[in-house]
């Protein structure tokens, strides 16, 4: 019955119109156009916006800041926000959150006890929060994945019990939040913004001189090493900065290799440089500053996306190629006092409103 009714609307077209049941519209076949070319310039200038100040900095935001003023501005001093469901932690994030999780609960639970947790003790604490912060290693499929996990986690953080012990260093706080006043010197005036964040893991020696690790899960094996070995290690710094103690060391610990990378050689055999902290802190605070300025004048640049389209590269390129080119940009900064850091385009949520992922509207 129906299908007596039924039309292809293509019969509806005619030479001049559309037309339907008396009904009549003129119909026109717009111009073909090809989409606008992405911009080779992605620095965005508007008016002033002295507004755009911090209430208060992570290090992840004044990362941001030196890295890509574009994706703090963003992120940051507009609050635009990818989707809650988008940021569920999956993959490197959530095995990264799960393992300083059982160094948390391990530390706390032998609190007043000393001596180190045995390889049991981690594998059981590892195995009580795997439901809730790894549950999609228990689905079907992925059992490969998490025994894998599961190994590894449990020889490096053996190693990174031992290690610490070995090299007379007693953990004295985990995850412990701090917040410091920062004087800002910007050009509008000086501000005072809280610098906030949480050091992963605090030790001491017998002479009661802290040490600062930061915990990292993750698969590139010589980013923290190069960083730390160029003196850019600037997480670290603002870490130290923050105990406001000149006797403080610092390192990473990394959690998938189960090696420390530290100046201090019980803990690191590399023999690796000190880092100046005064200095890193420095490269951070005054970057900080002029990432502000620039962009109180209404100026944002975005670093990270230029390095690439100026070698001619964009996010299709393969990381082994960027990474190629962020070294060669990072080697130019040094040869002049300054610092590049890579803002990982790859994963940044503004691709679009930057322009480096071009207009896909
Ligand atoms: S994609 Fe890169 S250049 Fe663009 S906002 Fe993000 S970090 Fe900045």
């Amino acid at each position: 019955m129906l299908a007596r009714h039924r039309m292809d609307p293509r019969s509806a077209v005619g030479a001049t119109g559309w037309e339907l049941a008396g009904s009549r519209r003129d119909l026109s076949v717009p111009a073909l156009e090809a989409p606008p070319r992405p911009p080779q310039d992605l620095t965005r200038r508007v008016g002033p916006a002295p507004h755009l100040l911090p209430r208060s900095l992570s290090y992840s935001q004044a990362e941001n800041l030196l890295g890509c003023r574009q994706k703090w501005t963003y992120r940051t001093g507009l609050g635009i926000r990818p989707a809650s469901v988008a940021s569920v932690p999956s993959g490197n994030q959530m095995i990264g959150t799960l393992v300083h999780a059982v160094v948390e609960e391990l530390v706390t639970a032998r609190a007043g006890r000393g001596g180190v947790p045995s390889q049991a003790e981690i594998t059981e604490m590892l195995d009580r929060l795997v439901p809730q912060l790894a549950s999609e290693l228990l689905l079907p499929g992925r059992e490969v994945e998490l025994t894998t996990m599961r190994e590894t986690a449990v020889r490096s953080l053996v190693e990174f019990f031992a290690r610490l012990s070995e090299a007379g260093l007693v953990i004295t706080e985990v995850e412990s939040r701090f917040e410091e006043p920062l004087r800002l010197h910007l050009e509008r005036g000086e501000v005072e913004v809280p610098f906030t964040g949480s050091r992963d893991v605090l030790a001491e020696d017998a002479e009661g001189r802290p040490t600062v690790i930061d915990l990292k899960w993750t698969s590139a094996a010589k980013k923290y090493p190069e960083l730390f070995d160029a003196g850019e290690a600037l997480q670290l710094a603002s870490y130290a900065w923050s105990l406001d103690d000149p006797r403080t060391d610092v390192g990473y610990f990394l959690l998938k290799q189960g090696e420390f990378v530290s100046a201090n050689p019980a803990l690191d055999p590399h023999g690796r440089p000190t880092l100046d902290i005064a200095r890193a802190w420095g490269t951070t605070v005054s970057g900080i500053t002029e990432a502000l300025d620039a962009i109180g004048e209404g100026t944002v640049s975005a670093r990270s996306g230029q390095i690439l389209r100026d070698a001619g590269q964009d996010l299709g390129t393969p990381r082994t190629d960027a990474k190629k080119t962020y070294a060669a940009a990072q080697e130019t900064a040094r040869a002049e006092g300054g610092i590049v850091v890579d803002a990982r385009c790859d994963f940044c949520d503004f691709s679009l409103l930057c322009g480096l992922r071009g207009d896909a509207s």
